[in-house]
C-alpha cells in the first residue's frame, strides 16, 4: 500500500514535521506548566487555563473550537472540514494530568519541563500533553492543505474516570463520528519499537464485608469456639486464587497475549520484585499481564496494630479489584466473583459483596483499511512496522468511544516508552520519539485522505 503516498511526499512531510518541532516543543512544555490537575482537591481554574490553552492551538490551526462541560470538567472540541467527500478522523487526548504527588520525589519541578538526556521532565509532558501536541503537530504538517476532515476532542478529565463522557458522547457525539478515532493516551513498546495497542483489560472493583458477631468480644474468653470476622475474611481472600497464584474464580474468560519478546528479567525490574519473590500465575508473561484476569485486594478496614486489642473483630471488609479479560463483560465478571465468594463462605458467617467501580475491556477489530494504512504510517515513521500490544490497565473511555462508533476504526496510539513514568514521580516523553509520533499522525492522515473508497 505504499504507493498511496509517493516517496517524496512523504520525504516532505518528514522534513516538514522534523522543522515543526521546534514549535511543537516551545508549546508542549507551556501546556506542561499549566498544572491542570482534575481531582477535586485541587484548584480547577488551571483545568479551565489549560481548556483555555488547548482550544487556543487548535484555533490557530484553522479549526471551529468550543469549549463543552456537561456537568465535569471542560472539554474542547475543534472541527475542520476536509476535501468534499474525504474521509474525517477524530482526534483524541486529554488535558489534565494526575496530581504530582511527592514535589521531593521529582528531579526537577513537576511543572517546570526541564530536558535531561533527550527527555523532557514534567507533568503531563508524556500524559497526555504530548497526546494533545501530536495532534497539533499533524495538523500543522498540513497546514491549509488538509487531506481529510479532522475532530479533535481534548477530556478534561480521563485522570478523575471520565465520568461526564458518556453524556458528552451523547449530546456531542454527532460531532465526533467519523472513519477512523485515534485516541493517543498510550504508548509504544519500546524506544524504537511503534506499537498500537489493539486490547486492554476491563476492570471491576468490590467490597466484600464480612460480619460474625453483633459486637466485639473478648478473644481470650471466646476465642477457639466463636469465629472471628478477619478470619473469615483472609479465607475469602486466599479462595480468590490457586497455588500456582492463578485467578481461581471459575467461569472467567482468558486470551492469549501477542507473542512479543518480555523476560522474567524484565518484568523483574520493571516491576521492583524483590530477590527470592517469585512470578506467579501461568501462561506467557504477557498473557498473565495483558489477556488474562487478575485480582488484587486493595484495601483492608480492620483494626490497625496500633489500635488493636484482644478482640474478637465483628467486621471486617475487603476491596477487591478484579482485571478482566479485554472481552469479558464486566458485570457477567461481577456475578462470577460474587457467586464464588458466597460458595466459599465457612462456618455461616454473614458475607456481602458489593461492586462499587466496573469498566468495559477493549479488544480492537484490527483489521480493515484504516487499520492498513496506520501500520503503514507508523512503519513510515520508524522504518519498523508496528507491533500490537495490550495494556494490563483499563482506559473506560476507550470502550465508551468502541460502543458509541461501533462502525469506525478505533486506534489507540500514544507517546508513552516503557521509562514515561505516566502517573508517577519524574514523568518524561522522550523527544526522538515524539517526533516519530508526530510524523506517524502526519503520515496517517495523508494516507487516509489518499485511501480510495
Ligand atoms: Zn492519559
Amino acid at each position: 500500500m505504499t504507493d498511496l503516498l509517493p516517496a517524496d511526499r512523504l520525504d516532505a512531510l518528514r522534513a516538514r514535521v522534523h522543522d515543526l518541532m521546534p514549535q511543537v516543543r516551545a508549546d508542549l512544555e507551556a501546556l506542561t506548566r499549566i498544572p491542570s490537575v482534575s481531582l477535586d482537591a485541587f484548584d480547577q481554574a488551571h483545568v479551565e487555563a489549560s481548556a483555555e490553552a488547548t482550544a487556543a492551538l487548535l484555533r490557530a490551526e484553522g479549526l471551529d473550537v468550543e469549549i463543552v462541560r456537561e456537568g465535569g470538567r471542560p472539554a474542547v472540541i475543534g472541527h475542520r472540514d476536509g476535501p468534499p467527500g474525504s474521509r474525517t478522523v477524530t482526534l483524541y487526548a486529554h488535558h489534565d494530568v494526575q496530581p504530582p504527588g511527592d514535589d521531593a520525589l521529582w528531579d526537577s519541578p513537576p511543572f517546570e519541563p526541564t530536558e535531561r538526556g533527550g527527555r523532557l521532565y514534567g507533568r503531563g509532558a508524556a500524559d497526555d500533553k504530548a497526546g494533545v501536541m501530536a495532534h497539533v503537530a499533524a495538523l500543522r504538517a498540513h497546514g491549509e492543505d488538509l487531506p481529510v476532515g479532522v475532530t479533535v476532542f481534548v477530556e478534561g478529565e480521563e485522570e478523575i474516570g471520565s465520568d461526564s463522557l458518556p453524556t458528552i458522547l451523547e449530546r456531542h457525539g454527532e460531532k465526533l463520528r467519523a472513519d477512523a478515532i485515534v485516541l493517543a493516551d498510550s504508548g509504544n513498546w519500546d524506544i524504537g519499537e511503534p506499537a498500537l495497542t489493539t486490547t486492554l483489560r476491563g476492570m471491576v472493583r468490590a467490597v466484600v464485608t464480612v460480619r460474625t458477631l453483633d459486637h466485639g468480644v473478648h478473644s481470650g474468653m471466646f476465642g477457639g469456639a466463636v469465629p472471628d470476622a478477619l478470619m473469615v475474611l483472609v479465607r475469602l481472600l486466599a479462595s480468590l486464587h490457586d497455588d500456582e497464584g492463578n485467578v481461581a474464580v471459575a467461569g472467567l474468560k482468558e486470551g492469549v497475549a501477542s507473542d512479543l519478546d518480555y523476560d522474567e528479567a524484565r518484568l523483574r525490574r520493571e516491576s521492583g520484585l524483590l530477590d527470592g519473590v517469585e512470578v506467579v500465575g501461568s501462561g506467557s508473561l504477557l498473557t498473565r499481564m495483558w489477556t488474562k484476569p487478575s485480582i488484587t485486594t486493595i484495601g483492608i478496614d480492620a483494626p490497625s496494630i496500633e489500635r488493636s486489642s484482644n478482640t474478637l473483630v465483628p467486621q471486617a471488609r475487603a476491596k477487591v479489584s478484579m482485571r478482566i479479560a479485554p472481552d469479558e463483560f464486566d458485570l457477567d465478571a461481577f456475578e462470577l466473583l460474587k457467586e464464588h465468594l458466597l460458595a466459599q463462605v465457612p462456618w455461616g458467617a454473614q458475607v456481602e459483596v458489593e461492586l462499587e467501580e466496573r469498566g468495559a475491556g477493549f479488544a480492537a477489530d484490527a483489521d480493515g483499511p484504516v487499520y492498513d494504512q496506520a501500520r503503514a504510517a507508523f512503519a513510515d515513521a520508524w522504518g519498523t512496522p508496528p507491533v500490537d500490544i495490550g495494556v494490563g490497565g483499563s482506559i473506560p473511555f476507550v470502550a465508551a468511544f468502541a460502543e458509541q462508533f461501533p462502525e469506525a476504526a478505533i486506534l489507540v496510539t500514544g507517546v508513552e516508552d516503557p521509562d514515561a513514568r505516566a502517573h508517577g514521580a519524574n514523568e518524561s516523553l522522550h523527544l526522538g520519539e515524539f517526533e516519530k509520533v508526530c510524523v506517524a499522525e502526519a503520515v496517517l492522515l495523508a494516507r487516509l485522505g489518499a485511501l480510495p473508497d
